[in-house]
């Protein structure tokens, strides 16, 4: 249902508005980062669009929500990268719009979701634009993104974008421990998703307790003799042949940080220890919480994500961590 994705409640009756005014645009571009949720909304909005039952969600009962739950609806297609490559070729472009050409359907309306949008080569891309250009009747694209200026310009300017929003840390936690996780589990990962449930639910695989571990470990031993040593070490755990998994990994890590400094932080203003995100390693923690004032200490996790930023937005990660590891030992 619609209600179930998390975070795009107000985009949602957007979509409704729009949709029950007959007013649609032709093609929407979904952009946000992994794990957000573009997808599942995507599909949800579609499943609701097409519900025979015509609410503001997706009864979940109807043939139509039944198809829809199952990915076989014959008026919503979705079209991803190919295994091999990773690409969006010309050929799977062509295929699609032969398909909205001239494949039966059983509605009004159909949706095409496009996962992915700026792995379509260039051919691809510009098959696609001509599709655009010249609009079937009755389908509405969702271009689904998270590198939006990967996207060529001119899809760009023919396309509503649409800024999918981050879900509230408590949401998220409620989310993960309906489904089961552990309280401590459920309120670390919500922290460390950066409002993207998708990402929260991948952590137990990427082994976010023993990254965890190797951060505080580190966080705690940190002086001014060994923070060379420290940053360099960080650097090299987290060095991957692909580099956007090294910036990945050095994100995750500094979320991981920012949430044990901020507990520190709490620690040294006396706070209650069900507030902490990591209530587990408090004991840990506590040497750093009295050695400094909690003043000192927002700052160095802001400083923290402020290089978390920094790393996102594609500067060398270098430098940023040795200049911010001299600054955690003040
Ligand atoms: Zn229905």
């Amino acid at each position: 249902m619609l209600a179930d994705v998390l975070g795009q409640k107000k985009l949602a009756r957007n979509f409704l508005t729009a949709w029950k005014q007959d007013r649609l645009a032709q093609a929407y571009i979904l952009s946000g980062p992994d794990g957000i949720g573009k997808t599942p909304f995507a599909i949800e909005l579609a499943k609701t669009f097409l519900c025979r039952e015509g609410g503001d969600d997706a009864c979940e009962v109807c043939p139509s929500c039944r198809k829809a739950a199952h990915g076989n609806h014959e008026d919503i297609e979705i079209m991803e990268p190919a295994t091999k490559g990773r690409v969006i070729s010309r050929d799977a472009v062509h295929a699609l719009i032969e398909t909205l050409n001239f494949r039966a359907r059983s509605g009004e309306h159909r949706f095409v979701i496009i996962r992915e949008a700026d792995r379509m080569q260039e051919a691809a891309a510009n098959h696609f634009l001509k599709t655009l250009e010249e609009p079937p009747t009755d389908v509405t694209f969702f271009l689904l993104t998270a590198r939006l200026p990967a996207l060529l310009e001119t899809i760009v300017s023919r396309c509503q974008i649409v800024r999918m929003r981050r879900a509230a840390p408590e949401h998220i936690e409620q989310f993960l421990r309906d489904r089961e996780y552990a309280p401590e589990k459920a309120k670390l990962y919500a922290s460390l998703c950066d409002g993207c449930p998708g990402r929260a639910v991948t952590m137990e695989e990427s082994g976010v307790f023993e990254r965890r571990a190797r951060v505080l470990q580190r966080l705690v031993a940190l002086t001014r003799d060994n923070a060379e040593i420290a940053a360099a070490q960080m650097l090299a755990e987290n060095k991957d042949k692909i580099t956007t998994v090294t910036r990945r990994n050095h994100y995750d890590d500094l979320g991981l940080m920012a949430t044990l400094l901020r507990d520190a932080t709490l620690m040294a203003e006396g706070a209650d220890t069900s507030l902490l995100y990591n209530p587990d390693v408090a004991s840990k923690l506590q040497p750093r919480a009295a050695a400094s004032s909690p003043e000192l200490l927002r700052k160095q996790t802001l400083s923290i994500l402020e290089t978390r930023e920094n790393i996102e937005r594609f500067v060398n990660p270098d430098l940023l961590i040795s200049r911010l590891f001299l600054e955690l030992c003040n």
